[in-house]
């Protein structure tokens, strides 16, 4: 089921008093690199650059601040596939050092790339579904934006 005909195609603060966001639909969303309210409109410009806004449903996307969790995470999650299977076939079959670098450091670097643009899309899905920072449209209007 798609929810983007629930969606308002032009955002209003009486809109957004009552938009539901679900957080693993936008989150789908933003791993895809679909706007998190619509999933048709694109949010990214350039490899790491999120665009200023929707171009489908008009959401504004600066008020994101994935900073450097989308690194963070993606260490995580090569180191997590990488270093095992260093140790698995370094312990039980111990091949030249060479080959064993030859191997990881390209699929390191390979995954890492790969793994970005999505894992930061997923963030920035992640923070509009759960109204963190700037996309909280009933924040009191004295509030910073940071
Ligand atoms: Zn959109």
């Amino acid at each position: 089921m798609d929810t983007v005909s629930m969606a308002p195609k032009v955002w209003t603060r009486q809109a957004g008093l009552t938009e539901k966001r679900d957080v693993w639909t936008a989150m789908k969303r933003g791993f895809r690199g679909r706007c998190p309210r619509c999933g048709e409109g694109k949010l990214f410009r350039a490899f790491l650059k999120v665009d200023g806004n929707c171009s489908v449903c008009g959401l504004d996307f600066t008020p994101h601040r994935a900073d450097d969790l989308p690194a963070y995470l993606v260490i995580v999650i090569v180191g997590h596939i990488v270093v095992p299977a260093a140790l698995f076939i370094e312990t039980n079959y111990s091949p030249p050092v060479a080959l064993q670098l030859a191997i990881y450091l390209p699929f390191t670097f390979v995954a890492s790339l790969l793994l970005l643009q999505p894992v930061k899309g997923t963030v920035v899905g992640m923070q509009w579904a759960l109204r963190m920072h700037g996309f909280d449209e009933n924040a009191p209007d004295d509030m910073p934006p940071v």
